[in-house]
């Protein structure tokens, strides 16, 4: 079943509202009528099951059908501190990373990053954030993961360290490996912050700046892994181990 991101205000008890780009992939795109059902969320939490009732050109609207808390999020929530790499290989780890569970994403500029500039970075915040959107609705996620302005690297260790959790560093270099910190975790945090190099990787200056902020640097094993494939895997990972990759799935009945 088709779903559907909509603003919170969309939706008003059991009538729902859907106006833009939204309405136009609903009635130009799917070509759908009234009677027929989508499942739309609201960034509440919840997902709600809508059968159409009006299908006009600028306006949809539609009537909750059945309600539950969507089953997409896993407890445990991933920022993925990214340094910027090529466009093509940012992009692709906005898309895998949302398919496999992170919540928050946040460009960095890392000392070794070909792409160094904060304000040309932010300019493609537009694009990203509709990518970001469409693997979100695809991959059944119930929250739309959040796109961070760019930041430097110290910003960016300073922010971990304010918001909190559990800070890990993936360093080729590292002595701890990843598995061994996870393992030994007294008790699962309710949230990870995942720091990935670039292409160059992280510069031992970098590594002893992290650790003064509370980073872990931790080793992914034996295998160099590329700047855009380490944080997928490491997510994929980190919610493997904590338990989250086992909950149940599967469509809302209808009634
Ligand atoms: N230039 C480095 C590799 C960088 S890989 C080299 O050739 O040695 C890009 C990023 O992915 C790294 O900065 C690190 O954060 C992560 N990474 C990839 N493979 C890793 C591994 N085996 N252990 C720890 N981190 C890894």
């Amino acid at each position: 079943m088709h779903r559907f991101f909509v603003p919170p205000s969309a939706v008003d008890g059991d009538k729902v509202v859907i106006n833009g780009a939204t309405a136009h992939q609903i009635r130009n795109v799917l070509r759908m009528r009234p009677g027929e059902h989508i499942v739309v969320l609201d960034n509440s939490g919840r997902e709600y099951r809508v059968e159409l009732v009006e299908v006009e050109r600028r306006r949809v609207t539609g009537r909750v059908v059945a309600q539950r808390q969507a089953r997409g999020e896993p407890r445990t929530r991933i920022t993925l501190y990214q340094s910027m790499i090529r466009k093509q290989r940012f992009e692709f780890v906005l898309q895998k990373g949302t398919e496999v569970g992170v919540a928050e994403f946040v460009p960095v500029v890392s000392e070794r990053c070909v792409i160094n500039d904060l304000e040309a970075v932010n300019k493609k915040m537009t694009r990203w954030q509709r990518i970001i959107l469409e693997a979100a609705e695809q991959s059944r996620r119930g929250l739309l993961p959040t796109l961070q302005p760019a930041m430097l690297f110290s910003q960016a260790c300073e922010r971990a360290q304010r918001t909190g959790g559990l800070s890990l560093l993936p360093w080729e270099e590292a002595r701890e490996n990843l598995r061994t910190v996870l393992q030994g975790l007294a008790e699962t945090p309710s949230s990870v912050n995942l720091f990935i190099g670039p292409e160059g990787g992280f510069s031992s200056q970098e590594v002893e700046l992290a650790r003064g902020y509370g980073l872990i640097p931790v080793s992914l094993g034996p295998r160099i892994l590329r700047a855009e494939t380490a944080g997928i895997v490491t997510a994929a990972i980190i919610l493997y181990e904590l338990g989250d990759m086992a909950l149940p799935g599967g469509e809302m009945p209808g009634t």
